[in-house]
């Protein structure tokens, strides 16, 4: 989609720190990193937002959950772990629209999140 931000670090018009591509997924660390290891998690697919999902979309979330896993235990983090964070419109915070995952890892987190 020609204005979303993410769909121009998919096509390369704008700069990101990649850490993960395939078919179906790309990965970068985000610009203002709230923990020592913080990524996005993207499909290549523009989807704004949960909502917008369709059924045909179905395999996009298995692929990024996948793409996570791969990253975390090419990281060493099979032990420590990460967490896998969505916000979803307005109240969750969401300012990207184009659905993504936060990956975040480096030191524990509190529950519940703020
Ligand atoms: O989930 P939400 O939409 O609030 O988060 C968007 C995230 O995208 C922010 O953490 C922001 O730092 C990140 N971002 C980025 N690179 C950009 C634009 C935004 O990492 N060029």
């Amino acid at each position: 989609m020609q204005d979303c931000i993410f769909c121009k670090i998919i096509n390369r018009e704008i700069p990101a720190d990649i850490v993960y591509e395939d078919d179906q997924v790309l990965a970068f660390k985000d610009i203002q990193p709230i923990a020592p290891t913080h990524l996005l998690f993207i499909p290549k697919k523009h989807i704004p937002t949960f909502f917008d999902l369709q059924p045909e979309d179905s395999h996009i979330l298995g692929d990024l959950q996948l793409a996570v896993v791969n990253v975390a235990k090419d990281m060493g983090l099979t032990e420590r772990g990460f967490r896998l964070v969505a916000n979803c419109k307005k109240d969750a915070g969401q300012v990207v629209w184009h659905l993504h995952y936060h990956f975040l890892a480096g030191r524990p987190f509190q529950w519940p999140p703020g």
